[in-house]
């Protein structure tokens, strides 16, 4: 096969470039090739229903492993049910949904030692094509200052029904630490449950054993029961500062990078889908050499950056201008907000508006401690 895309990593955006350009240009032969031996089963990628536009929600919909309507969030002083509809997407689905996908080739097994903008070789094959995607996942940049959303999360099949009815995106109220913890709950079925276990912290270092272990804590507090199915863990980055346009500059001449490794990502969440899926459509309406890709790719996402720059403040009043055992009062406060303004959050679509309504009215943090927070240029002269 000669083909006309290589999509180095068959992960989330690649996936979803892979479907856009499919559907946009019918004939086209897109390979991907990934290392992996198959699908993952260590990711449930979800989204919020505002998320997506109603083209995506159309071409996602059968690799859905599970929707819900509403969720709600718990903080010591308040919770909350919110209205948007909340859906989940696993490897095993969405890895049958690109196998059914006309002119698309999966290749597992297939580790990529060289990449460049017209080939990738394997153990002994280069293979060449007009246009070269670079989706292999997230790859450290010193012009991307971050700090961290570390999770572990443990998939239960609990012995009796567990009486969680919809998605619970963050329950607060459990003892602080390591920054900003908060419980995730997914609930796969009346029996079936997720519970993820998150802090948004300083550093990197997970200690995988000691988030499952406070999973089981929580479990018995719940007096759930029940035996493990299934385990993820994540580290993801929070942007603090982001120079996009230097990252671009040194990707230049290269294949196109997408998905993490291009900081592609929620700034404030660390989520990259509803991103991913924007980015889907760019490259699918951009011509078919990697130079033009690259250059759609590039526009699309220094204004991204741009629009980014306020996220990316929150996220310097919440990592720097708080004491990490305070972080939670930031978002129990946001979350007080009104929630077409959360889901325009989540979406990445704030308007001004919306960045006054955040701002304005009681400071989540004394203006004393937000002032230093103000410029991102700083923290990236301490990058080497
Ligand atoms: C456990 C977990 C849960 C998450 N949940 C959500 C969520 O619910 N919603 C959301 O929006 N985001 C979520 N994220 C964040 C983000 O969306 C994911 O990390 C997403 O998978 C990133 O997409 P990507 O395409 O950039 O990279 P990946 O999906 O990681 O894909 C990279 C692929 O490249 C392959 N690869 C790497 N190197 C090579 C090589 N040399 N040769 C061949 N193949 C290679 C890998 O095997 C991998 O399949 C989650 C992240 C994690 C880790």
């Amino acid at each position: 096969m000669s083909p006309d895309l290589i999509l180095a990593g068959a992960g989330l955006a690649n996936a979803l470039i892979a479907l856009a350009v499919a559907e946009r240009r019918p004939g086209a032969r897109i390979l991907m090739l990934d290392r992996a031996p198959g699908p993952s089963d260590s990711h449930t990628w979800s989204f919020h229903d505002p998320d997506l536009r109603l083209s995506w929600h159309r071409r996602l919909a059968p690799a859905i492993r599970c929707r819900w309507q509403g969720q709600e969030v718990r903080f010591p002083d308040h919770a909350r049910t919110l209205r948007a509809g909340y859906a989940s997407l696993d490897g095993a689905g969405l890895a049958r949904l690109l196998e059914e996908t006309p002119g698309v080739t999966l290749r597992w097994n297939a580790e990529i030692t060289k990449l460049d903008s017209g080939s990738a070789t394997l153990d002994g094959e280069r293979i060449e094509a007009p246009c070269v995607i670079d989706g292999r996942g997230a790859a450290p940049s010193r012009h991307l200052v971050t700090g961290y959303q570390k999770f572990v999360g443990v998939e239960f099949e609990m012995d009796a029904p567990h009486g969680v009815t919809r998605p619970v995106i963050m329950d607060a109220t459990v003892p602080q630490q390591d920054g900003y913890r908060f419980v995730y709950l997914l609930p796969f079925s009346t029996t079936r449950l997720l519970i993820e276990d998150t802090r948004y912290s300083d550093g990197a270092a997970l200690d995988e054993e000691a988030l499952a272990r406070a999973i089981a804590d929580y479990a018995t507090d719940k007096g759930w029961t029940g035996h493990e199915v299934r385990r993820e863990h994540g580290v993801l980055p929070i942007a603090l500062a982001h120079a996009a346009a230097r990252l671009w500059a040194e990707a230049q001449g290269g294949p196109v990078p997408v998905g993490m490794r291009a900081g592609l990502f929620h700034p404030v969440t660390g989520y990259s889908l509803p991103v991913a899926a924007q980015m889907a459509d760019v490259v699918a309406a951009a011509g078919s050499t990697t130079a033009e890709v690259f250059a759609a790719v590039r526009a699309h996402a220094l204004a991204r950056a741009g629009d980014d720059r306020f996220l990316r403040l929150l996220n310097r009043m919440l990592f720097h201008g708080c004491p990490p055992e305070h972080r939670h009062r930031v978002l129990s406060r946001f979350y007080r907000l009104p929630e077409p303004l959360i889901e325009r959050f989540y979406a990445g679509k704030l308007t001004r508006m919306d960045r006054l309504r955040i701002v304005t009215g009681k400071p989540p943090i004394p203006i004393r401690d937000a002032l230093p927070c103000l410029r991102e240029a700083p923290l990236l002269k301490e990058t080497p």
